[in-house]
């Protein structure tokens, strides 16, 4: 799809990485420069740079880094001239799809070409992507960015109102993505499209109920089964390494000390309980239980320094203390969540010479559901 070169070439289309918010696609084209807030760059200086590289502005500002685009990158910086899908919707539909290497897809509209990309690269050069698009300027971005990015073998692209004149192939696709305001009126033209000698799928990707439910019902009337929607909710968290405010060998101090502080109370007690037994004896009996006490004195001396906890002095002696202090990760969720984009309804198509009694022809559909 893109260039595989280990280095960026003129004509090369890179993404340049600014910060997690400003990403944006690049031709390469000598003369030109690039202007952002973190620097001054000339296109000519990137040529030769390894992809992945970090680059440092010619003004000293700041720096980028030139990476190699991938569909999941392009989808984070192409121009917007529609709403998108986001990967993660992406994901669910190309698994929900069975869509692999060597499949036939259908795609309406365009748009801005991110559900398209995903898909070129997962079938390959081995399947093709039908893609339809009514709006004029849009469908003819779209071809000159497929063009660019070495995708025309693989997509054939139709400027086409696909609710009013229906799809260009018959029994010919795997399966059939709708992102149209309408998908509904073009359930009948879709079913013409899917193949009938196995069992294909669609999906409708719609943004509200009252659409999800229209839907639905030209799906049943069109004879698709196993009719389920599903809805992504992305909650992505933002993870950071923050030091601890303690060092580990604060820590070690504070644990000695707390431990020393129990072991002296200990000792204590056993001096004092020493005592009440040697008071009461001296009731007793004076002289022979003077002489015992000594002992009794001597041997609560001995239990001190024993009784040290092996714990402690095993960390003390044997744990090289960082002089660095310690570090927690941190999980917090983003603010923003691009969550709800829209509900996806998937329905399955039955080969005609489907009866129940018949094991399911999409072999590969068992295999992976
Ligand atoms: N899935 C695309 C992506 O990931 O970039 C975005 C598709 S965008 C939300 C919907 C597109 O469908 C628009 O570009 C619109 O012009 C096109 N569209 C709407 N009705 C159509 C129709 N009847 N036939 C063909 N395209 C249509």
């Amino acid at each position: 799809m893109w260039s595989t070169d280990r280095e960026v070439a003129a004509g090369d289309v890179v993404i340049i990485w600014q910060t997690r918010d400003i990403i944006q696609p690049l031709l390469i084209t000598p003369g030109k420069d690039l202007n952002s807030r973190f620097g001054h760059y000339r296109h000519a200086d990137l040529i030769g740079v390894p992809y992945g590289s970090k680059v440092g502005s010619s003004n000293g500002k700041g720096f980028i880094h030139v990476l190699r685009p991938t569909p999941e990158l392009w989808t984070m910086a192409l121009p917007h001239r529609t709403q998108i899908l986001y990967l993660a919707d992406i994901a669910f539909i190309t698994s929900w799809l069975n869509i692999r290497r060597g499949s036939r897809v259908i795609e309406a509209g365009t748009g801005s070409g991110s559900f398209s990309h995903s898909v070129v690269r997962t079938i390959g050069s081995a399947g093709h992507l039908w893609s339809y698009e009514f709006h004029e300027v849009r469908a003819e971005k779209a071809r000159e960015e497929f063009n660019r990015h070495g995708m025309a073998d693989i997509v054939t692209l139709t400027h086409r109102n696909v609710c009013k004149d229906g799809f260009t192939v018959t029994d010919t696709v795997d399966s059939v993505f709708l992102d149209l305001p309408a998908p509904w009126d073009a359930v009948e033209h879709a079913k013409k499209a899917l193949r009938k000698d196995c069992t294909t799928r669609i999906c409708c990707f719609s943004p509200c109920m009252e659409q999800v439910l229209r839907t639905v019902t030209a799906l049943n009337d069109a004879g698709f089964t196993d009719i389920t929607m599903y809805e992504t909710l992305l909650k992505p968290h933002d993870v950071h390494q923050i030091p601890v405010p303690i060092s580990l060998s604060d820590i070690v101090d504070k644990l000695k000390k707390s431990e020393f502080k129990r072991e002296e109370k200990r000792l204590r007690q056993i001096a004092n309980s020493s005592k009440r037994k040697r008071d009461s004896s001296v009731d007793k009996d004076d002289g022979s239980k003077k002489a015992k006490t000594d002992d009794d004195t001597s041997n609560t001396a001995e239990i001190g320094p024993a009784a040290v906890p092996v714990t402690i002095q095993s960390i003390t002696e044997t744990t090289p203390v960082p002089s660095q202090p310690a570090k927690v990760n941190l999980s917090k969720p983003m603010q923003e969540v691009r969550g709800h984009t829209s509900y996806l309804t998937f329905a399955r198509l039955l080969p005609i010479s489907f009866s129940p009694q018949m094991p399911d022809l999409d072999e590969n559909m068992v295999k992976s559901d």
